[in-house]
């Protein structure tokens, strides 16, 4: 028997949320959501809203909150055991108060919001590397500024929100793929532990690395 799982990963743009995403929701049974997977899938089959999606990701701004809010919305409609891994969601102040109302609709709540941390220099590089490799139409030099800058701007204070209901944990992003999955399975095992033994263990790492706000403001 499983309860539901909801699980954030969230994380400046190159921070390996996607590739962290695959691994944890594999090892833990949760099936993973990632509104950016699923926009790239509705541009690629040429839908309506893919078509209407297309411009505003190349240019690294975000899509309008009811569309990736009706995305999601429909995603916990077919799976209401409501065990997932949210990868890239909620990315704005107004879909995260959207996402705490779906889930209570099922009464179900966060049980982690993980943010991933790396510092910048090591963003770009990898982002570039990426670039590269899969030829992602959004990953220019150009658009990832702007695709970071949006996330200091409107994702970012997220972690302030998260931190606030008690669910934000800050996992240091650097270092090997699997090194990193360590450090996200420890914490989700750590939350599994203290919430089966009546919770009392509030704690939000005390050696967590406080990278994400040291950002320079010119980026190479
Ligand atoms: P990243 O590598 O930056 O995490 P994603 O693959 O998650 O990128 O998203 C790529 C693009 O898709 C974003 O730049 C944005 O335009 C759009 N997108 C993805 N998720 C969201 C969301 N939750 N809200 C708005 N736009 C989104």
């Amino acid at each position: 028997m499983t309860g539901h799982e909801i699980v954030l990963l969230m994380g400046p743009p190159g921070a390996g949320k996607g590739t962290q995403a695959a691994r944890l929701a594999a090892e833990r049974g949760l099936a993973k959501l990632s509104t950016g997977d699923m926009l790239r899938d509705h541009v690629a089959r040429g839908t309506d809203l893919g078509n209407r999606a297309k411009a505003i990701m190349d240019s690294g701004e975000l899509v309008p909150d009811d569309v990736i809010v009706g995305m999601v919305r429909a995603t916990f409609e077919s799976k209401p055991d409501l065990r997932f891994l949210l990868d890239g969601f909620p990315r704005t102040p107004g879909q995260a108060a959207a996402l705490d109302a779906l889930l209570a609709e099922h009464g179900a709540s966060i049980t982690a919001a993980i943010a991933l941390a790396v510092v910048d220099d090591e963003l770009v590089r990898r982002l570039v590397l990426r670039s590269e490799e899969e030829g992602r139409s959004d990953d220019g030099e150009e658009i990832v500024r702007t695709r970071m800058e949006v996330y200091r701007r409107q994702t970012q204070p997220l972690l302030d929100y998260y931190d606030g209901q008690g669910t934000l944990r800050r996992v240091d992003g650097s270092g090997d793929v699997e090194t990193v999955t360590a450090r996200l399975r420890n914490v989700l095992e750590e939350i599994e532990a203290s919430s089966t033994d009546g919770r009392d263990d509030g704690r939000d790492d005390h050696d967590e690395p406080q990278v994400l706000h040291g950002a320079s403001k010119g980026h190479p």
